[in-house]
């Protein structure tokens, strides 16, 4: 075990999807192994745009956890533990938001982004909760020391914007705080069904972890192919087809190659190929929907996880705050 720690985490907003595993969980199940991990269930996060949903936030609670576990999450390894039941985090978020300027919040380029895709929500002026979030955030993680945090590359100006909080708050209060850094997966960006860029929840272009297979045929045949190829025979370019993208992510590298290249010559139909593309992710997600099942009929074992999980969490995070506050002449 080398001495580091990762902190990393989810919003329970809806379940994951392969982005999220190629993502970031590939890397959390690898990295538990040489790391003490904990991983957040950011029901607090997840209310900074759901505030007026808080339902759908407890729902995805037990939803979210059961994800992690069925992908290889391994609990006496991770500590998966619940943001709200973590006080110290909230504490600390309004310390360090003396230490933030507005305009630094507003720009930060993932918040940005989040907030013209969030217009109906907020309209014209969005809430002083989201546009914090990134400090709450950073909260999250130094509360618990985290240095490594295994997440997707829209992560990063988060990242970086706390560790200009710990280094804002070092300098002034002594070096008390770990700076964490961002573990980027190679799947940096995992795109959508549709073409987009990326796969996202709210974008309704996502293959979910937990999917039946006959979701997956369906979303996969309609997923979106070279549009200049309108006859099977036409030569068709690999390049700008997502079901030859998601192959490379589910296919074994001979049928990536051969794929290819009748798919250039004209010999590959989409259909075969799309169906030949279900049955490999069917295949692959096969152990982590059986895991699913299990855990769905035995919801006790989640909830153990969890609260054994928050118990651990919860002192890690006394111990923090203890040298935080006596740092900031708040130790009475
Ligand atoms: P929403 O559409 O509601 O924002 P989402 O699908 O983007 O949902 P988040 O909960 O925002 O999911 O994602 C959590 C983290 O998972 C992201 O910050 C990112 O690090 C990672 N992630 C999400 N989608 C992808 C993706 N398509 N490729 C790689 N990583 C991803
Ligand atoms: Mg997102």
């Amino acid at each position: 075990m080398e001495n580091k720690r990762i902190v990393t985490g989810d919003r329970p907003t809806g379940r994951l999807h392969i982005g999220h595993y190629f993502g970031s969980l590939v890397n959390r199940v690898k990295l538990q192994d040489k790391y003490e991990t904990y991983i957040l269930v950011a029901d607090v996060q997840a209310l900074t745009d759901n505030f007026n949903n808080p339902e759908k936030v407890r729902k995805n609670v037990r939803e979210l956890v059961i994800d992690y576990l069925s992908c290889g999450i391994d609990p006496k390894k991770s500590t998966i533990y619940i943001q709200s039941m973590i006080p110290e985090t909230a504490e600390l978020t309004v310390f360090y938001s003396n230490l933030v300027t507005i305009a630094r919040l507003q720009r930060n380029p993932t918040v940005k982004t989040e907030i013209a895709q969030k217009k109906e929500l907020f309209g014209e002026s969005v809430t002083y909760g989201f546009l914090g979030y990134p400090v709450s955030q950073a909260a999250d993680i130094t509360v618990l020391d985290g240095e490594i945090v295994p997440a997707g590359e829209d992560q990063e100006p988060l990242i970086e914007q706390c560790r200009e909080i710990v280094r804002k708050f070092n300098s002034i209060y002594g070096e008390v705080l770990k700076e964490p850094q961002i573990y980027l997966s190679e799947n940096k960006r995992i795109k959508g069904l549709d073409g987009n860029d990326k796969m996202g929840k709210s974008l309704g272009n996502a293959i979910y972890i937990s999917d039946s297979p006959e979701e997956i045929t369906k979303k996969i045949m309609g997923a979106v192919t070279d549009p200049a190829r309108i006859k099977k025979d036409d030569p068709g370019n690999p390049d700008i087809c997502m079901v030859s993208y998601y192959h490379k992510l589910f296919s074994s590298e001979d049928e990536c190659k051969t794929i290819c290249e009748e798919c250039k010559a004209g010999k590959r139909g989409c259909v075969a190929c799309k169906k030949q593309l279900a049955k490999n992710t069917i295949e692959f997600l096969r152990p982590m929907r059986e895991k699913r099942e299990y855990l769905e009929a035995h919801p006790e074992i989640v909830d153990e996880i969890l609260k054994e999980g928050t118990a651990k969490a919860k002192k890690e995070a006394e111990k923090t705050m203890k040298k935080v506050k006596k740092a900031m002449k708040l130790g009475y």
